[in-house]
């Protein structure tokens, strides 16, 4: 399905796809399905800066301005969004290596980058510029279909 975000930053002739999630595989379970009693439909697409704690990410859109195609995640997580700089986690190696490149940015924000969930020790901060759009359950809607906020 076609999406736009919700708090109208966007160009106007800016959308993005969101596909159909990838079978889960028996074997290997490469993607874990939705929690149950969540669709895509439920999805909205928010700027990394917009997320909010509980919100449930599920794809991105290639990481680059022009790729308005969804990536899925393999695991979709819930967001327990900070500054960088306030990172819990220690030094992860996406924290630590950061590369500096300049990123986009979100009108009216001070802040550049947000980290959305830390490190849980194995795999490193999911860390975005602020202005990268993300597919996203809102935490509302994780706790209307499933009782219970996203885990
Ligand atoms: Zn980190
Ligand atoms: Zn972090």
């Amino acid at each position: 399905m076609y999406m736009t975000p919700l708090d109208g930053y966007h160009r106007p002739d800016a959308t993005w796809l969101l596909t159909s999630r990838p079978a889960t595989k028996t074997k290997y379970l490469m993607y874990e399905p939705l929690p149950q009693g969540l669709a895509l439909h439920d999805a909205v697409l928010l700027y990394a800066g917009d997320v909010r704690a509980g919100d449930l990410v599920i794809a991105e859109f290639g990481g680059k301005p022009a790729a308005r195609v969804s990536v899925h995640l393999r695991t979709p997580y819930a967001a327990d969004p900070h500054t960088v700089s306030d990172c819990p986690c220690a030094g992860c190696v996406r924290c630590k290596d950061f590369d500096g490149a300049e990123p986009h940015t979100l009108p009216g924000r001070d802040e550049r980058w947000a980290c959305l969930a830390p490190s849980d020790g194995e795999e490193p901060c999911w860390v975005y510029s602020v202005a990268t759009p993300l597919a996203v359950i809102p935490a509302a809607a994780v706790r209307a279909r499933t009782g219970r906020p996203a885990a």
